[in-house]
């Protein structure tokens, strides 16, 4: 690992090439300023979430790539050991049943970077958090 000495970000080469300036405001900013090697990841979750909700806009918010129709509706986010998706606590508890593999707490799944995306899943979450959390 390598600490960036200008922006502190953690990255698994020294020197490595990435997004070393100010916050990320689109969420092709923030995937291009995370470690390459995740970056596939985020781009698959991403298309994942707009075939879902496609009339969903895609903005930065709360530091996070977000769907926002006329509020929040999911979030993504890149940690080091696994990547959040924060659906909000009510969609996390009505798909408990559905989630009881994965680890998750208070409106947030954690999806391990070693494993393969649960797509179908993903995609019923976002769409039902459309459903419930728009007008
Ligand atoms: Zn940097």
């Amino acid at each position: 690992m390598w600490t960036c000495p200008k922006c502190g970000r953690e990255l698994s080469r020294q020197d490595q090439d990435h997004y070393c300036g100010k916050a990320p405001e689109t969420i092709d900013e923030y995937i291009a300023a995370q470690d390459e090697v995740v970056q596939p990841r985020l781009i698959e979750v991403r298309e994942i979430l707009r075939a879902a909700i496609p009339d969903a806009e895609e903005r930065i918010s709360w530091a996070m790539p977000t769907y926002w129709k006329g509020r929040n509706i999911i979030h993504f986010a890149a940690s080091k050991k696994h990547m959040g998706l924060y659906p909000g606590s009510e969609a996390t508890t009505a798909f408990a049943d559905e989630l009881k593999d994965f680890d998750v707490s208070k409106g947030t799944i954690r999806l391990p970077w070693n494993k393969e995306l649960p797509t179908e899943l993903i995609q019923r979450i976002a769409r039902w958090c459309y459903e419930e959390y728009t007008d």
